[in-house]
């Protein structure tokens, strides 16, 4: 069987690095925030060419940070509309309700997932937008900021899918007013548990968030705001730092495996997202469309081959949001019936890549 994902591969090169830092860490005894946060979030700064980096507990909370650091500042408000592609992962939109913020969905571009620039166009009574790098795909062009900057609209990235992208407009987490990362363990940098951080080139933002991440304390024992317990853990910091060192090769593999899926399938019934592989789309997943996707994953579970979906019911039809999502959404109703993840696992052999395309090739529904 091809496991959608190795995580063994992927961490057991580390694991004697893990080891020793953990080692380190029981003597030190730093456990929460001080040095070991304070060095990953100095080199994942100077990583996506930030200002600032604060590490937070996971991405979910870096979203809902970075949106009640803007309500401290005074640039949202409760009851502020917030644009968010209708087809992203739940986590975008789970923080903005939340934060008391209303979120409002658009529908993606279908070439790219994303949400277009005439989208944010469109919406004219938004202080925000949310823009989600979806599948590792920067959804941030000159378009998207010359829009935001002229109509004074705050640009939240959704980076959690994009470790290391980059385009012409820059680098992702480094796009807009702030970003909110997860290193989720399956995410293209991931720890051995949850894990997160914001991006920013505020200073003032960056600030409001390490007081909000420990209980909204300005100083011990003296709490400023109703803050939260939401801080990165020291010994994820630790592993994270490790697995930093190697990430730009490990997305280049990624994008090595989409190119030769998107060179060498060619069956009719399949489709594939614009491909691009400039480095502006990172592959945390590979995609592709069709309308046979349940006949499909069931003919490559057949060879052997796992596939998973991302993801089965959009945030629309969710129970948690019901309510909240006004609208029909015909093209994200048909992404989520269509779309399939292949394996892109970095570490997949040149044979695991043939027969994937092999297997994709021969479906016939
Ligand atoms: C993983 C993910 C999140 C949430 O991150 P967690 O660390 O799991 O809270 C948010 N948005 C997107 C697009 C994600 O893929």
């Amino acid at each position: 069987m091809i496991p959608f994902l190795d995580l063994n591969r992927l961490n057991r090169p580390y694991k004697e690095r893990f080891l020793a830092r953990l080692d380190d860490l029981v003597e030190r005894r730093a456990f929460v925030l001080g040095n070991l946060v304070e060095r990953f979030e100095k080199k994942w700064a100077d990583y996506t060419g930030a200002s600032h980096a604060v590490g937070v507990s996971n991405g979910s909370d870096a979203l809902f940070l970075i949106l009640e650091a803007y309500k401290l500042t005074g640039r949202l408000r409760e009851g502020d509309r917030i644009l968010v592609p209708a087809n992203t992962y739940i986590a975008t939109i789970l923080p903005v309700v939340r934060a008391g913020l209303v979120p409002v969905a658009a529908e993606p571009d279908p070439q790219t997932l994303n949400l277009p620039a005439r989208a944010i166009e469109q919406h004219t009574d938004i202080r925000a937008v949310i823009a989600v790098h979806l599948y590792g795909r920067l959804a941030v062009d000159e378009q998207v900021l010359d829009i935001c900057r002229r109509r004074n609209i705050l640009l939240i990235e959704d980076a959690a899918q994009a470790h290391g992208a980059r385009g012409s407009a820059g680098k992702a987490g480094n796009l807009g007013d702030a970003a909110a990362w997860s290193f989720y363990p399956t995410k293209n940098l991931g720890a051995l548990g949850d894990g997160g951080a914001v991006t920013t080139n505020d200073t003032e933002i960056a600030r409001l968030i390490k007081i909000l991440r420990n209980y909204g304390q300005e100083e011990k024992y003296n709490s400023r705001y109703t803050g939260l317990n939401a801080r990165l853990d020291a010994l994820q910091a630790a592993f994270l730092e490790e697995k930093l060192k190697d990430l730009d090769e490990l997305n280049e593999r990624r994008i090595r495996i989409a190119r030769r899926y998107a060179e060498n399938i060619n069956n009719a019934q399949v489709q594939i997202p614009l491909p691009v592989f400039d480095g502006s789309h990172v592959y945390h997943q590979f995609v592709i469309l069709t309308k046979h996707r349940n006949a499909l994953q069931q003919s490559l579970k057949q060879h052997g081959i796992q596939t998973l979906v991302h993801y089965p019911v959009p945030p629309h039809r969710q129970a948690a949001l019901a309510g909240f999502l006004h609208g029909d959404f015909p093209v994200t109703e048909r992404i989520h019936r269509e779309i399939l993840s292949l394996p892109v696992d970095p570490y997949l052999s040149a044979d695991e890549q043939n027969r994937i395309i092999e297997a994709v090739n021969a479906f016939k529904p």
